[in-house]
């Protein structure tokens, strides 16, 4: 094209105003700020302009109800949430990337309750007086672990940071080789080490750490003994840990304090689930541990809380320390929290009542139930046979960094199609409203019913309609 053809062309586009006028954008100013609006109109005539700068004229002349539908779409995309609900059809329960752990119904009540008014997150109703707001959690948590004193920060990366640089900046903190563990999102234990002031001393092996290892290690600059929970990986074969019980004796016998970065924070036996290995915050205090950090959203099913529970005077140089205020929780996270944690007195309430625990929880059949309901509503929906339903055993995770290489059977609902592809039939589900998150194996779309919530099967089953439809008319 000629400069002369691209000036003319460049002469027809409408002016911003102009096209708010039109009629057929009066919908999209129904539902958005006009200021919104005004910027999708910007941006789409932008790019006509762009199409006619780069010689691609065959768009024109333009279609103004073509237009105003891509203004409209534009629009909604701009004004719509960053953080949005959406269906995790991946079976992993304690997912980091959509979420973590759901709130229990309870606590999402009583978090209404509490910040619809006002409350006494830093007032002493007996005294009547200024309090602190970290006594809000610290009662029910001594009483579930049998700690002595709590303490509850913004995260477990908090929680771990906070107890090596109370105790132990600027001097050495012996941990096994075999615990250096990184984190998804770079939590890294040698680098919050360092972040901390505190030195790290490494003993043992990769596979293999004796106690004699640790206590040929104490010396005048010692700070504190660490054991780190090995969450996300595991070490098999030829190998040898040190157990808490007997690197308190020897924490003991050396004055020194047993600290356990205990990650996920369970507080019931997950064994009758068929999960092994998971030790208790209740056993880790019972084991002779002087401080234990963990998590609120991984297994404990509550709220991103990072919490130490342990001895009096450790807890209180923590609570002391300046950095604790710039790690402080909220109200919201408070209520949350302790209306997770009061679950836990009753231990079938709490299995019924914390999704992650009831997730987990539910039995092959439930699973196999679920899935079949599935499988129908979308057979429902394709009665052309556009796709190949299946329900099919497969395996979810429990996720969050916990119980590696420990999969929970379950039933999963597998669909393919000969007109559309497993990556298309993916990225379809992804941009659904509520997107869909699934995962494709050997060329299926996989969907495990495990973690999936009332009312989404119909969502699915409604996405999948219109996935079909779309397929046929096009
Ligand atoms: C998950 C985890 C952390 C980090 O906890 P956040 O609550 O995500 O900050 C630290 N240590 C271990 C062993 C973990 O598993």
């Amino acid at each position: 094209m000629g400069e002369n053809q691209i000036r003319q062309l460049l002469k027809q586009i409408p002016g911003v105003d102009a096209v708010l006028q039109w009629e057929s954008v009066g919908e999209a100013l129904l539902r958005h700020p006009r200021k919104i609006v005004l910027d999708a109109i910007r941006e789409e005539l932008g790019e006509v302009r762009n199409q006619i700068l780069q010689s691609e004229g065959a768009l024109l002349p333009l279609d103004p109800q073509e237009l105003a539908r891509a203004i409209a779409r534009r629009a909604d995309r701009l004004s719509a949430f960053t953080l949005r609900p959406v269906v995790n059809a991946t079976g992993i329960v304690i997912h980091t990337n959509l979420g973590r752990s759901l709130l229990p119904e309870d606590a999402l009540t009583r978090l209404q309750t509490i910040c619809r008014g006002y409350n006494n997150l830093e007032y002493d109703l007996q005294r009547g007086e200024r309090g602190s707001r970290y006594v809000h959690a610290e009662s029910i948590l001594c009483e579930l672990t049998g700690s002595q004193a709590a303490l509850v920060v913004n995260n477990n990366a908090g929680a771990v940071f906070l107890a090596l640089n109370t105790l132990a900046a600027g001097r050495e903190v012996v941990v096994s080789r075999g615990q250096l563990v990184e984190i998804g999102g770079s939590f890294r234990i040698p680098d919050v080490m360092s972040a901390s002031g505190a030195i790290l001393k490494e003993v043992g092996t990769t596979n293999r750490t004796h106690l004699f290892d640790y206590a040929a290690a104490i010396s005048e600059r010692t700070a504190m003994l660490m054991k780190v929970h090995t969450s996300n990986f595991r070490i098999v074969g030829f190998t040898k840990e040190v157990s808490l019980g007997e690197l308190a004796a020897l924490g003991q016998e050396r004055g020194l304090p047993v600290v356990e970065d205990l990650g996920s924070g369970c507080l019931i036996d997950l064994a009758p689930f068929g999960l092994r290995g998971e030790t208790t915050v209740q056993q880790t205090v019972r084991a002779g541990a002087d401080l234990v950090t963990f998590s609120g959203d991984k297994l404990l099913g509550g709220p991103q809380a990072g919490i130490l529970v342990g001895r009096k005077e450790l807890i209180e140089k923590c609570r002391k320390n300046p950095i604790t205020r710039a790690l402080r929780v909220d109200k919201m996270t408070l209520a949350v929290l302790e209306t997770t944690l009061r679950l836990y007195r009753d231990e079938h309430q709490a299995l019924e009542k914390i999704p992650a625990l009831r997730m987990i929880a539910l039995s092959p059949e439930e699973l196999n139930r679920r899935a079949c309901e599935l499988a129908l509503a979308l057979q429902g929906e394709d009665p052309e046979n556009l796709l190949r339903i299946e329900v099919r055993p497969g395996f979810s995770q429990v996720g969050g960094g916990s119980l590696p290489a420990q999969d929970l059977p379950t039933s999963v609902v597998a669909v393919q199609s000969a007109s559309i592809s497993a990556n298309r039939i993916e990225e379809f589900l992804r941009r659904n409203d509520p997107p869909i998150i699934g995962r494709i194996e050997s060329d299926r779309f996989l969907m495990d019913v495990r973690t999936l919530i009332a009312g989404e099967t119909e969502i699915i089953a409604a996405a999948c309609k219109r996935m079909i439809d779309e397929s046929v008319n096009r």
